[in-house]
């Protein structure tokens, strides 16, 4: 089968893999055991990775300690517990609100949901246009003098749709209030600029980017504002204490090398996947009726997400049988439930019931592209047909 789900997930880049060999057996010791050269191998190893990770960000590097910014973590969904949960419960000498935005991923939305239902905060979940972006004026305008905490993510993960993120965080900056960014699908396919961007949390997950599952890392600002965190996880205070538990070695050494890669190739990559991309919608549109939901001008460089007038997304996926994508619906027992993301953007049940997911990658070719598209066009009018001859 085809692949063109990266943004669910990716494969590991070879170079990653043999990168995190000798982590599992042979350099095999806990990066917190400095009196043996076991656990200084591991430590060295987990600093030049704290580094990689940083010059990804233009995060500044450290060649003593490694970046002192970066708090590893077991992938994004923690680092988003991190940052929101820390943030907020540092900051209630401020203030109990919180400001989000309607489409984030659920990691990020459950989080500020149980804040608001379990800890006594008020949540402020902002509306997006029918592209998926949120206005700024709005952002502006929710922000009070107890908001402690915008959280906006970089790129949506269903749409691919670009956040006004700097926008938002110089209104942040402003207002004296911090800002939190889900990168999860942003991180290796735009240029992301922490020494300018105004953003003080942002959270990545190595395995949206060729390194391995279960392991991620939350950028945390030490200066104007040095970002305060109260930690989730208490124990032997690894991570300058925001993250305690022994750390992941092979997987931390992965996630570094797989953000290396990323930073040499960002030009060409973000070239070569749109224009994979852009081949991969043009042909699919010859089907007619092809809606393309986001931002087609201000979105991620691999993603698109398209509703077929007429076909239901979960059909669609099964006559492509051959062909791993995702629906813009996510299913449930009791059936098929719209996209969230989606239903936001004010577009209806049925056209959203109506949408797939398709992104491309690193081993993505124009062969599979031209394929996966002439499939689709071949299916859609195929599945077309027979339904107006059921009709009459
Ligand atoms: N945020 C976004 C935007 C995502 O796309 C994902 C992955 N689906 C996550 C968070 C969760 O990341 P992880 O798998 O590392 O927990």
């Amino acid at each position: 089968p085809i692949y063109l789900d990266h943004c669910a997930t990716t494969p590991v880049d070879e170079r990653v893999f043999e990168a995190m060999r000798p982590y599992f057996t042979e350099v095999f010791g806990n990066a917190a055991s400095s009196s043996h050269a076991f656990g200084q191998e591991a430590a060295a190893a987990v600093l030049r990775a704290r580094n990689q990770v940083a010059a990804l960000l233009g995060v500044e590097q450290d060649a003593r300690t490694g970046a002192r910014e970066i708090v590893f973590t077991s992938g994004a969904t923690e680092a988003n517990n991190l940052a929101i949960k820390g943030a907020a419960a540092a900051s209630t000498g401020k203030g109990k609100h919180l400001i989000t935005q309607v489409t984030e991923h659920k990691a990020v939305l459950e989080t500020c949901q149980y804040l608001r239902d379990h800890q006594g905060y008020e949540l402020t979940v902002l509306p997006v246009d029918r592209q998926g972006r949120v206005r700024p004026g709005d952002v502006k305008d929710a922000i009070r003098p107890d908001t402690v905490l915008v959280s906006l993510m970089w790129a949506n993960n269903e749409t691919g749709t670009l956040l006004p993120i700097r926008e938002v965080g110089a209104i942040c900056r402003e207002h004296g209030v911090l800002l939190h960014t889900d990168a999860t699908q942003a991180v290796g396919k735009v240029l992301i600029d922490l020494a300018a961007d105004p953003v003080d949390l942002l959270s990545l997950s190595a395995h949206k980017f060729y390194g391995p599952k279960g392991v991620g890392a939350l950028f945390v600002r030490r200066r104007d504002p040095h970002v305060r965190l109260v930690p989730q996880f208490h124990g032997g205070g690894h991570e300058r204490g925001f993250r305690s538990g022994t750390l992941n070695v092979p997987g931390i050494v992965g996630l570094g090398v797989a953000a290396d890669i990323c930073r040499e190739h960002l030009s060409d990559e973000t070239a070569r996947t749109a224009s994979l991309r852009d081949r991969l919608e043009q042909t699919i549109q010859q089907a007619g009726g092809v809606a393309i939901n986001g931002d087609p001008a201000g979105r991620l460089p691999n993603v698109c997400n398209l509703s077929f007038a007429g076909i239901r997304g979960d059909k669609l996926v099964a006559a492509l049988d051959d062909v791993a994508l995702s629906t813009g619906s996510a299913c449930n027992s009791a059936g098929v439930e719209a996209s969230h993301v989606l239903r936001a953007m004010g577009i209806d049940a049925q056209l959203a019931a109506q949408s797939i997911r398709l992104s491309v990658g690193r081993s993505t070719t124009i062969e599979q592209v031209d394929y996966v598209a002439d499939k689709i066009v071949q299916v859609v009018t195929d599945l077309r047909e027979q339904q107006t001859s059921y009709a009459v």
